[in-house]
């Protein structure tokens, strides 16, 4: 774990070395041991930040540049292969040392369990939170073949924890019908196939509210974002999430740390799949970080 330590590794582009004045940090978690489909993610964070570089660092949606936001890439979380649980101890360590230090946690995955531990953090310092929850899967699992930690599982454990009617998914297609009667009878709100929508609905209802949000890069059309363990056809495209990131940016919630997982760049021979999610990375620290 990096930080004040000088990194020269592979960073996202225009991260600064200093981390005491950064208001956001970088981390990768390059885990992908509990997926039940195709793995890869591990390989995620380190591809999102090279193919950064060729992202120009102004925003002509925000009219910011990145040195108008100060932050840090910390590199990767150095998870040990093979074992989950302690994986996520060492990202709960990491996130709680970050939101100690009043910073914006933005998490580059690796599967959707790492968002897990993440929430336990934030939701430590923000007792009155809500998740916003971005995703083609419902990820409402108990557990899968008998396995409670699983990257089909983190928003259920996350409706346990904040109360289900704290937590906000969008662009739900794919789940059991168990987990869509639950998203029913728990009092969360689910919303199916749409993401930009719906989302108009809720950001009034959150205003002023601690809100952190996880972003599943396989909400996108496989069209957009072929690189991602478990595609799922009847996505969005890449212009409505962005769309979705500008809502969020240009309304009252107080965002309070987020992340973009499940990207597996190997899938993805075009590359659109990551460079799209850097694209989205630089959106989200020119919008979302105050
Ligand atoms: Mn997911
Ligand atoms: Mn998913």
């Amino acid at each position: 774990m990096r930080f004040d330590e000088a990194y020269s590794g592979n960073i996202f582009i225009a991260s600064q070395q200093n981390y005491a004045e950064s208001k956001a940090v970088i981390y990768g978690m390059p885990m992908d041991f509990t997926v039940s489909f195709r793995p890869g993610s591990r390989f995620g964070p380190a591809r999102i930040r090279e193919v950064s570089l060729g992202l120009e660092e102004y925003s002509p949606y925000l009219d910011r540049h990145l040195e108008e936001v100060p932050f840090h890439d910390a590199g990767d979380i150095p998870l040990p292969f093979g074992n989950a649980a302690r994986s996520l101890d060492m990202i709960a360590d990491f996130v709680g040392k970050l939101l100690a230090d009043d910073k914006f946690p933005l998490g580059l995955g690796g599967e959707h369990l790492v968002s897990w531990p993440i929430i336990q953090e934030v939701y430590k310092k923000y007792p009155d939170m809500a998740l916003i929850h971005i995703d083609a899967h419902a990820d409402l699992r108990e557990q899968y073949e008998g396995e409670p930690l699983s990257h089909s599982t983190p928003i259920r454990k996350a409706c346990h924890l904040i109360g289900a009617p704290n937590v906000y998914s969008l662009g739900i297609r794919s789940g059991m019908r168990e987990e869509f009667q639950f998203a029913k009878e728990s009092g969360m709100h689910m919303h199916k196939f749409e993401v930009v929508e719906p989302l108009k609905q809720i950001l009034p209802t959150l205003a002023g509210r601690p809100v952190y949000i996880t972003i599943d890069i396989d909400v996108l059309d496989p069209s957009a974002a072929p690189g991602t363990g478990t595609a799922e056809a009847g996505g969005i495209t890449s212009k409505e999430l962005l769309e979705a990131i500008h809502l969020i940016a240009r309304s009252d919630l107080q965002v309070i740390g987020a992340d973009i997982v499940e990207v597996a760049p190997a899938y993805d021979p075009t590359e659109q799949t990551q460079i799209a999610a850097s694209k989205f990375v630089r959106e989200i620290l020119l919008g979302w970080v105050k």
